[in-house]
């Protein structure tokens, strides 16, 4: 890999010279807005207020607050909606730096080379897209096998005092140099590549005080499975988890990224930390010595105010003390990263919860844990063991986060003693993690894998039901490839060498930075050059279309729509647009919109899915047909929902597809939050039945109506007439939640096209 027209070591320089140059006076607004202590989250969050005069203490939890974040980054999955989208709206360059990184697509199988040309030619053509609208739009692209988005944007994007977000879950890793870095969905990413307002829920800040320092086996991949055992997974729920104590201070930079990773396992919005010496070691290895002399000078801001320190149960909405220096290696699974055990009950817990002891395949690396630290740390178990002559007892794999960080462990010899062991060292990319594994004997029956990803949820990493993964450290997964079992413990059991001897593993040690410095290598990212005037995809290739923009509203009452599904009970984001074989065509809307609403239960028709009444045929089909089948009639239809509808990941395709599918109207009893939003972004009329026992008197057969659409005003509730295939009619209210913004986002047919009218004005 290269550095392609990179200017400067130092992505965007001129950007972060000026965040720090007006960071005093930011600040200065937030404190006199707010007047009482800080916490860092406020510090950092509001001096990235859209206006910083509308500095106030927001009320946490129940408001929203407009935000220009600092910078962007996108994975080659998602940043296909999103450039679909921002394209529609026209903009000659994205107005706030921005990346691609190519890492999901990557399929994990034979190892790096042959799997980087067998993904490279699969995925041409969604490379060629991606790389094109960077090199026109001024975006950095990251070619595949550079690295994972996370720890690319940890080596290039992070600083202290930062905000990033990023169109993917784990975008909090970023955060571990003393920012804060949110994950958030592709429409909202158009919005700061626009450079318009982008919205926030004010965050609840939940404060973790770290006292102690880590010892033995234990590393910061347990302090953050700890911590999951003790708030689950929906614990940090609209919130900031921010890290204090004297404990924050023994951690390294990349074991914070490893902590804030996984607070989006948490729930969390972000994750954040002091800015310390640590991260001021990281910044200087990784080229950025420039940074650190700027964040100094504001150091004594990159932290809360003393008074919150010393009162936090007033300024934090929940305080959570964890020792590090009692702290055990833990293990989470199966199924849910909050299912967490100390490693020293997991012979007992086999036993009880009737787990398969037997590992069958162990994994190592990813964007949560494959920094210098984590891999050197890792390798010194591997070489006791071949020292001692023990072999793996499974398959085991590596995949590194970044051609810096793989680059450094060829030099060191690290990746050789992993490969002596017999580990399969795969491409820099997500691969196992994300589910592009190609697993050889993939067994059809309950199993046990280990890994030290972040995520264990069924069929996430070989796509088997029947495969149980747990969640470790990189060094209790490779203790763990030498014992073979789930109850094996290397603090207290020994593993047997070439001789017959038993060996007792020693305690790993590594660096935490690499000692000779990273070794120089290419990144891989390649600048735009502004060369590329058209963006072109080969019609053949069905997992890639241009977005056309979705009509606008013809401003008259909506009349007699053909009722398309009456959803019954849980719809997720899940049951709107399913994953899967489906992950392919994220980038074809045409194509994706087969999957509409396939798993949701229909009112009618219970037990059949995807099954649904065509009212011009008088016969069944599949949702997207029969929603086909109208919209080729130029008609639009109306989905009919139960509570919370959208819950689930913020996917918009959940909320694009219906859209395309010519869905004017959805009624439910209530919406899951993000999910009403992303409906009015795309244009849907997304209404709540005033009396949420009128959702039983909607009829298989019904048309409906939605009047008084002229006085369609923000807190005005709207009428609904249900025309009955017997000729009757009820009459029931609907309410809204559309600003006088969001009404303009329906008139215009989407937050796009009002923008691109905007932007063409
Ligand atoms: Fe997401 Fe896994 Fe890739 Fe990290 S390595 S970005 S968690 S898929």
């Amino acid at each position: 890999t290269k550095d392609i027209n990179v200017q400067h070591p130092i992505r965007n320089i001129e950007h972060i010279r000026a965040f720090y140059k007006n960071f005093p006076t930011r600040l200065a607004a937030v404190r006199k807005g707010f007047n009482r202590p800080l916490t860092l989250s406020e510090k950092i969050l509001y001096t990235h207020l859209y206006h910083i005069e509308d500095a106030r203490d927001f009320k946490r939890g129940h408001e929203f607050a407009n935000f220009r974040p600092d910078q962007l980054v996108m994975e080659d999955l998602t940043a296909q909606s999103a450039m679909q989208q921002f394209l529609v709206a026209e903009f000659p360059k994205v107005q706030l730096p921005s990346s691609i990184h190519c890492d999901h697509l990557t399929l994990a199988s034979e190892g790096a080379i042959k799997d980087l040309k067998v993904s490279n030619y699969d995925n041409r053509v969604t490379y060629k897209f991606l790389s094109d609208v960077s090199d026109k739009l001024g975006i950095d692209f990251w070619e595949p096998g550079a690295g994972i988005i996370h720890q690319e944007t940890l080596e290039n994007y992070a600083y202290p005092g930062c905000l990033i977000v990023g169109c993917d879950s784990h975008t909090p890793n970023g955060s571990g140099l003393g920012g804060i870095a949110i994950g958030i969905g592709g429409a909202d990413a158009v919005d700061c590549m626009s450079g318009v307002e982008w919205e926030l829920p004010v965050p609840k800040v939940i404060g973790v005080k770290l006292t102690g320092e880590l010892k033995g086996w234990s590393t910061p991949k347990d302090v953050i499975l700890k911590l999951l055992g003790i708030l689950s997974v929906k614990g940090g729920t609209n919130a900031i988890i921010e890290y204090f104590g004297p404990g924050t201070d023994t951690l390294s930079a990349t074991g914070k990224a490893t902590i804030a990773n996984m607070g989006a396992e948490l729930g969390a919005t972000s994750s954040v930390f002091p800015y310390d010496s640590h991260m001021m070691d990281y910044l200087r290895k990784t080229g950025r010595e420039e940074i650190v002399l700027m964040a100094n000078k504001i150091a004594g801001d990159l932290r809360a105010d003393k008074a919150v320190y010393e009162n936090p149960s007033k300024f934090y909405d929940q305080v959570i003390t964890i020792d590090l220096s009692t702290l055990e290696p833990q293990v989470s699974g199966p199924f849910s990263p909050d299912a967490d055990m100390n490693l020293s009950e997991m012979k007992e817990n086999v036993k009880k919860k009737g787990l398969s002891d037997k590992i069958e395949a162990v994994l190592i690396g990813s964007c949560t844990n494959s920094s210098y630290e984590d891999i050197s740390r890792a390798a010194s178990i591997a070489q006791q063991a071949l020292d001692h002559g023990i072999s793996v007892k499974c398959p085991m794999f590596l995949s590194p986060g970044s051609n810096l960080v793989k680059a450094t462990m060829d030099r060191d010899g690290l990746t050789q003693v992993f490969q002596k062991l017999g580990v399969t060292v795969l491409a820099n990319a997500c691969g196992p993690c994300v589910g592009m594994w190609n697993r050889k004997n993939n067994p059809k029956r309950k199993n046990t894998i280990v890994h030290g990803f972040n995520r264990n949820f069924r069929k996430r990493n070989d796509g088997n039901p029947l495969t149980e993964a747990f969640l470790v450290s990189p060094d209790i997964a490779v203790a763990y490839a030498l014992g073979g079992r789930l109850s094996f413990n290397p603090m207290t059991d020994t593993v047997t060498g070439k001789d017959g001897k038993a060996v007792k593993l020693e305690v790993p040690h590594g660096n935490e930075l690499p000692p000779k410095g990273f070794a120089r290598a290419g990144t891989g990212c390649h600048t735009a050059t502004f060369k590329t005037k058209v963006i072109k995809i080969d019609p053949s290739y069905d997992r890639l279309r241009l977005l056309d923009p979705f009509p606008a509203w013809n401003g008259k009452d909506i009349q007699g729509l053909p009722l398309l599904i009456k959803v019954k009970g849980k719809c997720t984001t899940d049951h709107i647009s399913p994953a899967g074989k489906w992950i392919h065509y994220v980038g074809n809307i045409s194509r994706i919109s087969d999957n509409t609403l396939s798993v949701a239960d229909n009112a009618f028709q219970p037990g059949k899915l995807d099954h649904v009444f065509n009212q011009k045929t008088g016969t069944y089909d599949k949702v997207s047909s029969v929603a086909k089948s109208y919209k080729a009639a130029n008609q639009f239809s109306c989905v009919v929902a139960d509570e919370n509808y959208g819950e689930g990941s913020s996917r918009e395709q959940a909320a694009m597809q219906p859209r395309y599918l010519n869905v004017q109207v959805i009624i439910a009893r209530s919406f899951a939050r993000i999910h009403e939003t992303n409906l009015k972004k795309q244009g849907i009329l997304a209404l709540t039945f005033a009396n949420p026992d009128d959702w039983n008197k909607v009829q298989e057969k019904d048309r409906i109506s939605v009047v008084g659409m002229k006085d369609f005003k923000p807190g005005k509730p709207l009428t609904v007439i249900l025309s009955h295939a017997d000729g009757s009619q009820d009459r029931v209210q609907v309410n809204h939640t559309y600003t006088d913004r969001q009404i303009e986002w329906f008139r215009y047919g989407s937050s796009l096209n009002m923008l691109r009218a905007q932007n063409q004005a």
